[in-house]
């Protein structure tokens, strides 16, 4: 048994909300009794719900990603690097600043944009996962602009720009960029028509894909569509080019010209973990039994995006930060069994509602089984997200800027 001999080696590898959990459980639970290790490729921890508020200037970057040190207890260890290869026999992670051996490993790398094999969307399509994405986006959104001023005659085609993905971030971040554009940036650049901004939300299915009731995401399409955003259900993505998209739907092709086309039509595991010679449940993610141990390797924990984890009433737990916060805990939890020579409980997940934000004064919310829309949605959306932002000074901050935002739209 661990405890009996040298502490046990644990390396979490990813210092997000699945990793980070872990780590801040597992230092308090097992103290002296491991040596704690976590690896991730960026020293901070991203708050990747309220990037889209980034996206469109409502929040500062600096309030949705803080130091891992900072958020980490002293007796973990923090290594500020790339994972480029994991030996499961050797127990072994290599990275670009060494090699690390383990005793227990827990594997929390997410995930990355899925382009489902399409080369031209990889090639022409922004991304929106990481801080850098965003300051892409932001980025390519302004010199858009800057064009559509210098030529009023081609800002329609210019300043059309596309999300592909329905689901909650797609949602979340056409609201928000509708906000923007038709706001401070249309402000900015007065020689812009003002009908020429536009927005295409695109989704393969025939609904939003958000997991909320059906009558709350009837009332999102509405509020979209005041917004006056295009929603194309039902239409594949088929080709992405430098000025334009093709889509495939019940009615033919078509081409839509467009400045700026976001994949937001979801994630998969990286190649790291897609391909380690492990049993991989749907959307290649890495099959996992209740206790978040790898099947066939009881020595390493997998959970967050990148674990197909499966759901007590039926299917595999959604990708999102909800589950990997519960996981983090769990993980932990059983870290602590192995180690001293316990049983590892099964993880129970239990769902805590949904919010969906629309734009910065509008949302929807689901909780406790009831249905908030208006003044209620918001402050129930603003509220989750503060509770789960994890320092203190960032939710006061965040506060503020929201207190801000709602005042300055008020008075427009
Ligand atoms: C824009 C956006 C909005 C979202 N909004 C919501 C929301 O509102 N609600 C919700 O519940 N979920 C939301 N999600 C989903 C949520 O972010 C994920 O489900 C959650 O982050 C998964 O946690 P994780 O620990 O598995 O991975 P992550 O939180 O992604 O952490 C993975 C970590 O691994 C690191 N890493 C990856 N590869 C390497 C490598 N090779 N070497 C070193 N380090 C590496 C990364 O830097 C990162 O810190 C959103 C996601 C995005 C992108």
């Amino acid at each position: 048994m661990w405890w009996m001999s040298a502490p046990a080696r644990v390396l979490i590898l990813g210092g997000g909300f699945g990793g980070l959990y872990t780590a801040l459980v597992a230092s308090r639970l097992l103290h002296t009794r491991a040596e704690i290790t976590v690896i991730d490729r960026n020293d901070y921890f991203l708050y990747t719900p309220l990037l889209f508020q980034v996206a469109g200037g409502s929040l500062q970057a600096r309030h949705v990603a803080r130091s891992l040190r900072h958020l980490l207890p002293r007796s973990a260890r923090i290594i500020h690097a790339d994972v480029t290869a994991i030996d499961l026999d050797a127990k072994q992670v290599t990275t670009g600043s060494g090699s690390f051996s383990y005793d227990f490993l827990v594997l929390a790398l997410g995930g990355v944009p899925n382009f489902y094999g399409m080369a031209s969307a990889e090639q022409h399509a922004l991304r929106f996962k990481w801080l850098p994405d965003v300051f892409r986006l932001r980025t390519h959104i302004e010199q858009r602009f800057a064009e559509a001023a210098a030529e009023p005659r081609r800002a329609r085609d210019v300043l059309r720009t596309v999300i592909t993905g329905a689901g909650c971030t797609g949602v979340e971040l056409v609201a928000e960029l509708h906000d923007w554009m038709h706001g401070p940036l249309l402000r900015h650049h007065p020689s812009v028509p003002r009908d020429a901004p536009s927005l295409v939300l695109a989704e393969a299915l025939d609904h939003l894909l958000c997991p909320m009731d059906p009558n709350l995401m009837r009332k999102a399409v509405r509020k979209l569509l005041d917004r006056h955003i295009d929603l194309k259900l039902e239409r594949f993505v088929t080709e992405v080019g430098p000025e334009w998209l093709k889509l495939r739907g019940p009615a033919g092709d078509e081409q839509v010209p467009c400045g700026t086309v976001v994949w937001a039509a979801g994630i998969k595991p990286s190649p790291l973990v897609a391909d380690l010679p492990l049993p991989h449940g749907p959307g290649e993610r890495i099959d996992v039994t209740p206790s978040l141990q790898v099947v066939g390797h009881p020595e390493v924990l997998a959970l967050g995006d990148l674990a197909a984890c499966p759901d007590p009433v039926g299917g595999i737990l959604p990708q999102t930060a909800q589950v990997a916060v519960q996981q983090g805990p769990a993980a932990a939890r059983t870290l602590h069994a192995l180690i001293t020579g316990e049983i590892p409980q099964a993880f129970r997940y239990r769902r805590k509602g949904e919010v969906v934000w629309l734009g910065r004064t509008g949302a929807l919310a689901e909780a406790f089984g009831l249905h908030f829309t208006g003044l209620p949605a918001w402050l129930l959306s603003r509220t989750v997200h503060l509770a789960r932002v994890p320092d203190w000074g960032d939710r006061v901050a965040i506060a503020l800027q929201w207190a801000k935002a709602l005042i300055a739209s008020e008075r427009r």
